[in-house]
């Protein structure tokens, strides 16, 4: 039976995506985890699904035509990988520039270390907040904004927003926005979707606001699930280069904990400096000046 043309194109996009698939796939392991706690609210942990394509060369290619259900699969999957494509991963990786982000804060414990530590080093950072948690600490908000740090939008509440469609998608993200712009005094021109999942969908919603860029990252501490700060730091030490994002956590992680990124963010910032890297906000990153 002869392949339908969109399949084949749709292969075609595949095989050529595996590529750079099966670059990241050396470099960081697929894993997809779902939320752990059912109160998006509390002060428990998010889960990560890995954002990069979840395709890879050793993922053979099912060559059965037979299935109607299948050209339309594969070429959903194309779109999404399309849609994931228009990610910002890093910056140039010519200039030894890295951006810490962390994301799900404000909260009331490890926020403020955050922000200390940040402080006495000198250092800027990027911070992807919820809404709802800058609602309930508008004071961290305020100082993340007044200590010269970016803060990015990162929806109201951490829902999968592939999950969701028209109002609901929009309220996630634009109150989120409006909620930043009114602690800030800036509208956040930057987003990072939950779990890196994103969705044509979402890009719609978001580049209603222009000059908008979707933020990803490009080495995973994952200090969130609780791993050592000597292993947060391994992984830094192992994965970043220059242009590198690195992505942390300010709230949120399992158990409500995130002593492990208070005690490895210190020797993070000491360990990239002795390697020759400053340290820039995710705007400086992409926009040298
Ligand atoms: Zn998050």
């Amino acid at each position: 039976m002869t392949p339908r043309p969109n399949f084949l194109m749709t292969m075609t996009v595949l095989l050529i995506l595996s590529g750079c698939a099966a670059e990241v796939t050396r470099t960081q392991p697929m894993v997809a985890v779902v939320p752990h706690d059912a109160d998006p609210l509390g002060e428990t942990e998010w889960g990560i699904i890995d954002p990069q394509p979840q395709l890879s060369a050793a993922e053979p290619l099912k060559k059965d035509s037979n299935q109607p259900a299948l050209a339309v699969s594969l070429q959903k999957d194309a779109e999404a990988i399309d849609v994931k494509r228009k990610v910002i991963y890093s910056g140039s990786r010519s200039v030894k520039k890295v951006a810490l982000t962390f994301d799900d804060g404000p909260d009331k414990v490890y926020t403020q270390k955050i922000l200390d530590i940040l402080q006495e080093n000198k250092v800027k950072a990027t911070f992807f907040v919820l809404g709802a948690h800058a609602e309930k600490y508008p004071e961290m908000v305020k100082r993340m904004a007044k200590e010269g740090h970016v803060v990015g939008n990162h929806s109201w509440d951490h829902a999968n927003l592939t999950k969701l469609s028209g109002d609901e998608l929009i309220d996630e993200v634009e109150r989120a926005d409006r909620t930043i712009e009114k602690l800030t005094g800036s509208y956040p021109a930057l987003f990072r979707a939950p779990y890196g999942e994103v969705s044509k969908e979402l890009f719609d919603v978001v580049e209603k606001t222009p000059n908008r860029s979707v933020i990803g990252w490009s080495v995973d501490t994952r200090d969130w699930e609780k791993v050592s700060a000597d292993k947060i730091l391994a992984t830094v030490k192992k994965e970043t280069k220059p242009g590198a994002i690195l992505l942390e956590h300010c709230a949120g992680g399992k158990g409500g904990d995130l002593s492990n990124t208070i005690q490895a963010l210190p020797k993070i910032i000491a360990y990239l400096k002795s390697e020759g890297y400053s340290f820039v906000t995710v705007p400086e990153l992409l926009n040298p000046t």
